[in-house]
């Protein structure tokens, strides 16, 4: 049974998603405050958060932002702003989902198993959420997810631009294959010329720090000298 979060200073909003729910069979916790919610994440294991944007201590987005410093847990924002919508899904503050005000509690009851089902693989490898239940996607060094334009490297999300991402993806969906700048950059979209060759050195080197930042020892993102790059996966 998932454990939901639902963070929200209106207590007829939550009452009703509370209910509903609880109705389709969640376990559900219910806080004002976005301090309050943060604190019970930390302690917590919380399978999906429903987070309000306007919340009377800080706002849902910073509140978002200061959770994907050590969690992963998928948020839905409950937003009364329309135009505030990009900024919701915006990469930056890892929103999984937005729903605007007033909304149909059923409607989040779906957006809520959908986003459940699509993340299991995700929750698997992550260390955060514990247990390991499928060996093939706990081992797995990378886990893409496509949707959601997120990678994830050892359990453990990592932030990315729009570039970092496409660039990644296309190292690790094959691995050992080596890359040369030229047909990066057409795997990325973008037209091959001169002044972009160099960019792709860059990408790889913000790239390479990145995943150093969770293992120092590991170079999965390998150079092939005079050639290009490639993914070589860990050998276990
Ligand atoms: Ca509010």
């Amino acid at each position: 049974m998932a454990h939901i979060l639902i963070v929200e200073d209106e207590p007829s909003i939550a009452d009703t998603l509370l209910f509903v729910l609880q109705g389709e069979g969640f376990s559900v916790t219910w806080k004002t405050l976005a301090g309050d919610a943060l604190k019970l994440l930390q302690t917590t294991p919380i399978d999906l958060v429903i987070m309000d944007v306007g919340l009377p201590d800080i706002t849902g987005f910073e509140a978002c932002k200061q959770l994907r410093k050590f969690s992963n847990v998928p948020v839905i924002f409950l937003t009364a702003r329309g135009d505030e919508l990009d900024r919701v899904v915006g990469l930056e503050i890892g929103a999984d989902d937005y729903v605007v005000k007033p909304f149909s509690p059923r409607e989040v009851a779906a957006r809520v198993k959908a986003i459940l089902k699509r993340v299991i693989p995700v929750a698997i490898a992550a260390p955060i959420s514990g247990q390991i239940e499928s060996p093939s996607e706990a081992k797995a060094e990378f886990c893409v997810d496509q949707e959601r334009l997120q990678i994830f490297y050892r359990g453990q999300l990592l932030q990315l631009t729009r570039v970092e991402f496409k660039l990644l993806q296309t190292l690790v969906e094959q691995p050992q294959r080596v890359f040369s700048r030229d047909q990066l950059l057409t795997a990325m979209g973008a037209t091959a010329d001169a002044g972009y060759d160099r960019s792709i050195d860059t990408h790889i080197k913000t790239l390479r720090a990145k995943l150093r930042a969770i293992a120092a020892d590991a170079e999965p993102i390998q150079t092939q000298r005079g050639f290009g790059y490639l993914y070589q996966p860990e050998r276990n």
